[in-house]
């Protein structure tokens, strides 16, 4: 297959095209804005591979993806490209509308022009993947239940009504002009080259440079944690094998509250990184209870029953296994995150085709 990854650049992103590289004979397109969350540090590692290739290009924009489009000639698009921070939605929305409601539009309409030109045989193999969320169905108060594929959105912030408006239009896009789509729902992720302003790696570097580690209101959120190499696997397992018109959750079986991350955390450095900045004693004495994300959602937890028994997909990972490997990461890969913390990576080009 020929793979169109929006987003590539980001975290999971990466993630992706690292799995069809080392692990397929597929060949990748990333198309990637490079907003702040997109770094070229991270597909290095591909500059001269022939089966890679990268475009600076814009969701929004219809006429750059109908070039791509028609100079690639893909088999399939991973949709992955959008505005992913709860904090940064709150604060200013606009991005988020704009490019997961907007632009997963016009990559929709893109998608289908080129759809329409195909063969009935390249039509049959033809899939469009959209990659979201599993906050666009709100949040859990109980302990007991957890979200499957039925259950009604109810987004809580603005970044996740974007994603479920995003979401909307891709299985509308299905129903109405036949466009051959799968949607996936995932819980948070985490692993390498996560961009530091999400809880996991901020803890990490933030507790190395002996800064305080900021949680938020008592910490009792729980969230449901998945490795993204297990997310990377489970979406190639979909687009793959997965049934056109279908949904798939996808999730870790990893609740944990989010106080507890950051204390294992504390205790893995305690373990891995014993000289610790001379100002403190004990990681755990940087934790610091600032207070609560506005519409902060409580649970969330993946019933991902349905992509197992249907498609045979499991995590590899535990979070203790996975947390472990990530922060080994982190401490091993002090380049890459040195280049996101002084704003260097944003200068960084590929050597590799910057057409098609
Ligand atoms: P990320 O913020 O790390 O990466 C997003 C990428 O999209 C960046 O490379 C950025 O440059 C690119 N991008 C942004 N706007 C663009 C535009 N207008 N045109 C082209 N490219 C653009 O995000 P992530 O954490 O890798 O998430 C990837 C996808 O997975 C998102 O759709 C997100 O909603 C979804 N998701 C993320 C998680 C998670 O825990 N991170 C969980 C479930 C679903």
């Amino acid at each position: 297959m020929k793979i169109i990854v929006t987003g590539g650049a980001g975290f999971i992103g990466s993630a992706v095209v690292r799995h069809i590289i080392d692990s397929t004979n597929d060949s990748v397109l990333v198309l990637d804005k490079l907003t702040y969350a997109g770094n070229l540090n991270s597909l290095k590692q591909f500059e001269n591979n022939e089966r890679f290739t990268f475009v600076q290009a814009d969701i929004c924009d219809y006429t750059a993806i109908q070039n791509v489009f028609n100079n690639y000639q893909p088999d399939a698009v991973m949709h992955l490209a959008a505005e992913s921070h709860v904090d940064r939605s709150i604060d200013g929305p606009s991005a988020f509308i704009e490019t997961n409601i907007v632009g997963t539009y016009t990559l929709l309409e893109a998608t289908r022009h080129f759809y329409q030109s195909l063969s009935n045989e390249k039509k049959a193999l033809f899939r469009f993947h959209h990659i979201s969320t599993d906050e666009v169905f709100g949040d859990l108060h109980g302990t007991d239940d957890f979200f499957t594929e039925t259950t009604p959105y109810a987004p809580s912030s603005p970044y996740s009504a974007s994603k479920a408006a995003s979401d909307h239009l891709v299985r509308a896009w299905h129903r109405t002009y036949g466009l051959p789509t799968l949607v996936t729902n995932c819980s948070n992720n985490y692993g390498p080259f996560h961009f530091p302003e999400k809880l996991i790696p901020l803890m990490i570097l933030n507790a190395l440079e002996g800064k305080s580690l900021p949680v938020y209101g008592d910490g009792g959120q729980i969230r449901d944690w998945l490795y993204v190499d297990d997310h990377a696997a489970a979406l190639y397992t979909v687009i793959s094998k997965g049934k056109v018109g279908e949904t798939y959750n996808i999730g870790g079986h990893n609740e944990r509250k989010n106080i507890d991350v950051v204390k294992t955390i504390c205790s893995l450095l305690e373990e891995l990184v014993p000289n610790k900045p001379s100002k403190i004693q004990k990681y755990e004495d940087l934790i610091t209870f600032v207070t609560d994300r506005p519409g902060h959602d409580v649970r969330y937890a993946i019933d991902a029953s349905k992509i197992d028994k249907e498609l045979g997909w499991k995590p590899k990972e535990t979070f203790e296994s996975g947390i472990k490997k990530t922060v080994i990461w982190y401490l091993e890969n002090q380049d890459w995150w040195q280049q996101v913390k002084d704003g260097s990576y944003q200068g960084e080009r590929l050597g590799v085709n910057l057409g098609v």
